[in-house]
C-alpha cells in the first residue's frame, strides 16, 4: 500500500507515530512561515502541517500544491495547538517530512465542498468529481450497505440469488422496450429488461423455490424526478406461498433494514384495501405520516342550489387542523394551485371554524348555518380548523386534484417529515384497468398476476370488478415495492392473454414459453420487486433518485458524462443492416 493510514484514521492517541498518507489536495493555505495542507480520501480530512524553517525546500513544494492534487506524504502526528471540533481528526495534524507528488490535477469546474458552487449539469458531467463530494459519497456508502442487508437477510431465509439475462424479448410492465439489435440475426431485435419477472416464474418451476436478484431495469418512459431509464431492482420470488406469505416475508425485509440501518423498530403495517386508498387519499400510494382522510360530501351539500356542486359527481373535502387563520391570500394561492393544468380543479371551496364554533364559508349565502354544522360534524372539524373542498364531474379525477392538494397543504404546514416513516402495505388492486382511448382493459400490476380465486368467476361477466392478490408496499407516500401472486395454471393464463386483446397466435408468439412451461408441473407462487433507488433515496431524504445513483442520467435520458446516447458509425450499421431515418 501507499499508505499507513487513511485520511480519518488518526487521533491523539497516535500521538508520535510516523505516518504515511495519500489523498487529494482539499486546500492549501500560508500562514506565516508555516504552510498547512488539507488532504482527503472518502475516510475523511487530515491536517498536514510543512515548516519554511525546518524544511524551506519542501514548504516551497507545498505551497505549489494546487486542488485536487494527489500527494504522498511521510510525517509524524502531533497535537495541534488550533483543535477544529468539526472533524474526527481535528485534535492531530502531520508534521510532513517528506512528500511524493503522485499526480496533478487541472483545477476543477466547481468546489469539491459539501456546499459547492456547481450547478447540476456541470456536476453531471464531471460527475467523478462530483462522487469525491461528501453527501454524494455518503448516499453510494448508504445504497451499499442497504444492498449488503438485503442480502444478509434474504440469504439467512435461504433465498439464492440468481442473475438473468439482459438480452431478451420484451416483457411487458407497461412501458415502452429498450431494443437492441442483432448482428447474428439480423433484422432481430433482444429487448432489455422492464424487469426479469417472466424468468424469475421459470426458475420457480424449475424449483428455486425462493429467488432473488439485485438487479437491472431498463424502461423507455417519459421521466420524472424519480425515474431513471435503467434502475435497479431487488426483484424476488417465492413458491408454494400465499399473499400473507409474501407480505409477511418482505415487511420483515424492510424491518430489517430499518433497524440495521437507522435503528428504528417498525410497528407492523397496516394493510389498506386500494379502494380504500382512493376513497380516502385519492391515491394507491397513501402518504399517512399524516392524517387528513377525504370526507364524501354529497349527501351533506348536495341539492341546496350551489350549481357547481348540485351537478357534480363527486364532493369531497379535507379539514386542515388549526388552518383557520389561513389568509385570503393563502387560499387564492391553494385555489391557483390546484386550477394549474396539470391538477384540473375547477376550483375550491373553503369554510373556516370560528372561534364561536360557526363556520365562515366562500358558499355562505346558499348554505344555511344548521347545514354548514352537518358539514363540520362530518369532518370532525373544531374551532381554527379550515375546510377544504373540492367538486368533479368525474369522482377519479376529483379525487386525484383533492389528493394534490392534500400534500400540498401538508407541505405548507411542514407535515410531511422526512424522518418520521409510515408503511402500509396497500392490497386488493383491481386485476384490470379499462382505457377508454383504446377501448380494451390493460393490466392493472402485469398480465402474470392471478385473480383472486373467488372473483375468478366474474372474469367472464364484468372483469373490470375482478380484484388482484396484487399488492404494492408504500412508505411515506411512496411506492417502495409491488407484487402479486402469479396464475400457475396455463388455462388461466391463456385466458388472461384474451381478455387482454392478445390473439391466440400473438400470446404464443410472445409467451409460448411460459404457458408451455407451465404444463410442466407450475408450483404456486409469488414475488415481489422493490425499486432499490427509491428506497435508498427514502432512507436518505433525498428529493430525487439521481443523487443516490453513481453515474445517472438526466431527464432528457442522457448521460452528459459519457455523451450517451449517440450515433454510431455507418460500419456499425452496416453489419447490423440498419438504415437511420431522422
Ligand atoms: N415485476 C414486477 C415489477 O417490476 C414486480 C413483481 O410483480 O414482482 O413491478
Amino acid at each position: 500500500m501507499l499508505r499507513t493510514h487513511t485520511n480519518g484514521e488518526l487521533r491523539l492517541s497516535d500521538k508520535g507515530k510516523t505516518v504515511t498518507l495519500t489523498g487529494w489536495v482539499q486546500k492549501n493555505r500560508k500562514m506565516g512561515g508555516m504552510t498547512f495542507v488539507d488532504i482527503r480520501d472518502r475516510y475523511g480530512i487530515t491536517q498536514l502541517v510543512f515548516n519554511q524553517e525546518i524544511n524551506p525546500q519542501l514548504c516551497e513544494k507545498a505551497n505549489h500544491l494546487g486542488r485536487e492534487f494527489v500527494v504522498q506524504i511521510t510525517g509524524v502526528v502531533s497535537e495541534r495547538s488550533n483543535k477544529n471540533p468539526n472533524i474526527p481528526t481535528g485534535d492531530i495534524e502531520i508534521i510532513v517530512d517528506d512528500m511524493n507528488l503522485l499526480n496533478q490535477s487541472a483545477t476543477p469546474p466547481f468546489t469539491i465542498e459539501d456546499e459547492t458552487d456547481g450547478g447540476d449539469d456541470i456536476r453531471m458531467q464531471y460527475r467523478y468529481l462530483d462522487l469525491r463530494r461528501n453527501p454524494v459519497r455518503a448516499n453510494l456508502e448508504l445504497r451499499h450497505k442497504m444492498s449488503f442487508e438485503t442480502r444478509r437477510y434474504l440469504d439467512s431465509l435461504n433465498f439464492l440469488e440468481v442473475e438473468t439475462p439482459v438480452l431478451i424479448k420484451s416483457t411487458p410492465e407497461g412501458a415502452r422496450d429498450f431494443v437492441v439489435p442483432s448482428r447474428m440475426n439480423q433484422g432481430e431485435f433482444y429487448a432489455l429488461p422492464q424487469s426479469p419477472q417472466t424468468f424469475k416464474q421459470l426458475l420457480m418451476v424449475s424449483g428455486f423455490d425462493r429467488y432473488f436478484q439485485i438487479v437491472k431495469c431498463f424502461r423507455d418512459e417519459d421521466l420524472r424526478a424519480d425515474r431513471q431509464p435503467e434502475f435497479t431492482q431487488i426483484d424476488c420470488e417465492m413458491a408454494f406461498v400465499e399473499q400473507e406469505d409474501v407480505l409477511q416475508t418482505f415487511e420483515g425485509l424492510t424491518k430489517h433494514l430499518f433497524k440495521t440501518i437507522k435503528n428504528i423498530d417498525l410497528q407492523p403495517f397496516p394493510r389498506m384495501t386500494y379502494a380504500d386508498a382512493m376513497k380516502y387519499y385519492g391515491s394507491d400510494k397513501p402518504d399517512t405520516r399524516f392524517e387528513m382522510r377525504f370526507v364524501e360530501l354529497m349527501d351533506t351539500l348536495k341539492g341546496h342550489g350551489f350549481s357547481v356542486f348540485d351537478q357534480a359527481e363527486y364532493i369531497g373535502g379535507i379539514c386542515v387542523k388549526g388552518a383557520a387563520a389561513y389568509t385570503r391570500k393563502q387560499i387564492d394561492a391553494l385555489t391557483e394551485f390546484v386550477k394549474r393544468p396539470q391538477i384540473g380543479a375547477k376550483g375550491l371551496v373553503y369554510a373556516r371554524v370560528g372561534e364561536d364554533g360557526s363556520l365562515k364559508s366562500s358558499v355562505d349565502k346558499f348554505y344555511s348555518q344548521d347545514v354548514l354544522q352537518k358539514l363540520k360534524d362530518k369532518c370532525k372539524a373544531e374551532t381554527g380548523d379550515l375546510i377544504l373542498i373540492i367538486s368533479g364531474d368525474n369522482t377519479t379525477k376529483a379525487r386525484k386534484q383533492l389528493c394534490e392538494l392534500r400534500l400540498e397543504v401538508a407541505n405548507q404546514l411542514g407535515m410531511r417529515d422526512k424522518n418520521k416513516f409510515s408503511c402500509l402495505w396497500v392490497v386488493d388492486f383491481p386485476l384490470l384497468e379499462w382505457d377508454e382511448e383504446t377501448k380494451r382493459f390493460y393490466a392493472m400490476h402485469h398480465p402474470f398476476t392471478s385473480p383472486k380465486p373467488e372473483d375468478i368467476a366474474l372474469l367472464t361477466i364484468d372483469a373490470g370488478a375482478v380484484r388482484a392478490n396484487a399488492y404494492d408496499m408504500v412508505i411515506n407516500g411512496v411506492e417502495v415495492g409491488g407484487g402479486s401472486i402469479r396464475i400457475h395454471d396455463s388455462g388461466l393464463q391463456k385466458e388472461m392473454f384474451r381478455i387482454l386483446g392478445f390473439t391466440e397466435q400473438k400470446a404464443e408468439e410472445q409467451f409460448g414459453f411460459l404457458m408451455n412451461a407451465f404444463k410442466f408441473g407450475a408450483p404456486p407462487h409469488g414475488g415481489i420487486a422493490y425499486g432499490l433507488d427509491r428506497l435508498v433515496s427514502l432512507f436518505a431524504g433525498l428529493d430525487s433518485i439521481r443523487d443516490c445513483i453513481a453515474f445517472p442520467k438526466n431527464n432528457q435520458g442522457r448521460d452528459v458524462m459519457i455523451d450517451a446516447p449517440s450515433t454510431i458509425d455507418q460500419e456499425q450499421l452496416d453489419e447490423l443492416a440498419i438504415s437511420v431515418k431522422i
